[in-house]
């Protein structure tokens, strides 16, 4: 086994999460860019109704604007995970700046009631040595993805009917979907029923 691969699986096992197990029968749905108070909404009635926790990736700057979405998220049972203040691109900014920016979401995040602020989703998905250093120094955890379900390019139907036909899914499995979709609730409830089709259910990434 090569230094790569030795220092890719210690990160990966401690900071860096990509998936969950594979020998778990279970799957993740991790929604990004949220609050907007009527998409998110249509999510959470979803998430009720088939009786599914979920993980949401929340921008400050939008938490602000809508502490009463956030505080249902919470009170229903959802974690709510750290995506930055303002979703800002964390190659162009300070190592200063990315500390300024995980610190104003968490706060935001704590005075809605979170209680599980240790995850952190950086936007684009971009990660540098400056988040790197910044997880370690605070122990805080990365939270990636497995299945990027691209649901923002979804805006038709035979885009929808696609997705369907092209989906997959395994154990461990950590969707990628952001609350402002436009088919968000119709992917949603393809993505349990196929998962419990499989015998597979759902949980939250503390629960990791
Ligand atoms: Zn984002």
């Amino acid at each position: 086994m090569g230094k790569r691969s030795v220092l890719y699986r210690y990160l990966s096992n401690r900071f860096i999460l990509f998936s969950g197990s594979s020998k778990r029968r279970e799957v993740f749905l991790t929604f990004d860019d949220g609050p907007f108070p009527e998409n998110t909404g249509i999510i959470l009635d979803t998430l009720k109704k088939y009786d599914v926790k979920a993980t949401f990736f929340l921008s400050g700057g939008s938490v602000v604007n809508d502490f009463k979405t956030v505080e249902r998220i919470i009170q229903e049972g959802h974690d709510a995970g750290n995506h930055f203040f303002d979703h800002k691109r964390i190659d162009r900014i300070s190592y200063r700046e990315l500390s300024q920016q995980i610190l104003s979401c968490e706060k935001t995040l704590l005075e809605c009631g979170a209680r599980q602020v240790d995850f952190i989703r950086p936007p684009y998905g971009t990660i540098n040595v400056n988040l790197l250093r910044y997880c370690l120094a605070n122990k805080k955890r990365l939270i990636m993805w497995s299945y990027d379900c691209k649901d923002t390019f979804i805006k038709s139907e035979d885009e929808i009917e696609c997705f369907k036909k092209k989906f997959t899914i395994e154990p461990g499995e950590i969707f990628l979907l952001h609350d402002d979709s436009m088919y968000i609730k119709d992917m949603l409830e393809w993505i349990i029923r196929e998962a419990r089709g499989r015998g597979l259910s759902f949980s939250k990434i503390s629960e990791l």
